[in-house]
């Protein structure tokens, strides 16, 4: 997010963050600390923005860069990007997508969606451990890097130097981290074997079961309708049910740990991802039957194994 943000901004240069979650937030704070003058469009937590919406934010005052959130993982919310890289770019601004969660779990269309600078995460839907954050330019990105008037604000990330690093020249610029360089390696050949697509499609499957298990307990998601996250399922807390207690449980019974909610859904959502190498039937199963074992413990009302059939029923296994 940083190494976007500071090689593409120079210190007054405005920028458009669009706020429907954490992550947008955060997004704005960096911006705010590399002098950019931020100013942003924001949306009910969970709601995912309208091409108009920004379309408005833009004309009310040009952007230099509109950074977005593809994936919002402290909303579960699913944000398409293919409109919104339109009106950005009839705006004359570049876009900076955040792929963190997405990358790996679903379409992240780079060059399709006209993306000009996008980051992402080794430890979310790559599975592979923390600690790099993969980035990627435009033509048009790089450009505007080389028409900067300033320095990059970070040493460490400006990318000017890295080229040369990582370039034919290997200018020594720091010391790289070769060991999660190999696990990236490694992690990326994993994908490759699966398969791009068929790996989208297990992220939906797993998705599609949890969903029908947790609806078959009255749990519903609390991301806009029609844009779910299949790697991020972000659920309300059921009434009457004490949130702290059910993840302790959950974490201390079972060894699952699902996450609280963050921000505008502090005490009010759970988060369970089922990311990468996590997304498999087995997860979803354990974690829906332990759930029923912490609800039942609440005496929140439920027919035992009622989310298990429902979500081998979503698995096309009909039984019972
Ligand atoms: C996890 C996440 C981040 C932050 O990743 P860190 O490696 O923890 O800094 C940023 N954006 C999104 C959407 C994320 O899910």
């Amino acid at each position: 997010m940083e190494t976007c943000v500071v090689n593409l901004i120079e210190p007054g240069d405005p920028m458009l963050v669009c706020i429907n979650g954490v992550f947008g937030q955060r997004m704005a704070d960096v911006a705010q600390r590399a002098g950019a003058d931020v100013f942003t469009v924001d949306e009910k937590w969970g709601r995912v923005f309208a091409p108009e919406q920004i379309a408005a934010a833009l004309k009310s005052q040009p952007a230099q860069v509109v950074g977005i959130v593809h994936a919002e993982t402290s909303t579960g919310a699913g944000q398409p990007l293919e409109e919104i890289s339109n009106v950005v770019h009839d705006h004359g601004a570049l876009l900076l997508v955040d792929a963190v969660t997405s990358l790996g779990g679903m379409n992240v269309d780079v060059d399709g969606w006209h993306i000009d600078a996008c980051y992402s995460g080794t430890q979310k839907c790559l599975s592979c451990p923390p600690g790099l954050a993969p980035v990627t330019f435009s033509e048009a990105a790089l450009e505007a890097m080389d028409n900067r008037r300033s320095k990059v604000q970070s040493w460490y990330l400006d990318l000017s130097m890295i080229l040369q690093y990582w370039g034919t020249e290997r200018l020594y610029h720091h010391t790289a981290p070769i060991n999660m360089n190999y696990a990236l390696l490694e992690a990326l050949k994993m994908v490759q074997e699966e398969g791009l697509e068929n790996r989208w499609a297990r992220h939906q499957a797993h998705h599609r079961m949890l969903k029908a298990g947790l609806s078959a307990l009255g749990i519903e998601y609390v991301a806009q309708a029609g844009y779910e996250l299949p790697m991020l399922n972000a659920v309300g807390v059921p009434s009457g049910v004490d949130d702290a207690q059910v993840r302790k449980q959950l974490l201390e019974e079972f060894h699952i740990e699902i996450g609280g909610g963050l921000g505008a859904f502090k005490g009010k959502a759970w988060r369970v991802g089922l990311m990468g190498t996590s997304s498999n039937e087995s997860n979803v199963l354990l974690f829906l039957s332990a759930l029923e074992k912490c609800l039942a413990d609440q005496g929140y009302a439920l027919k035992k194994g009622e989310s298990i059939e429902a979500a081998n029923r979503a698995a096309g296994r009909g039984f019972g």
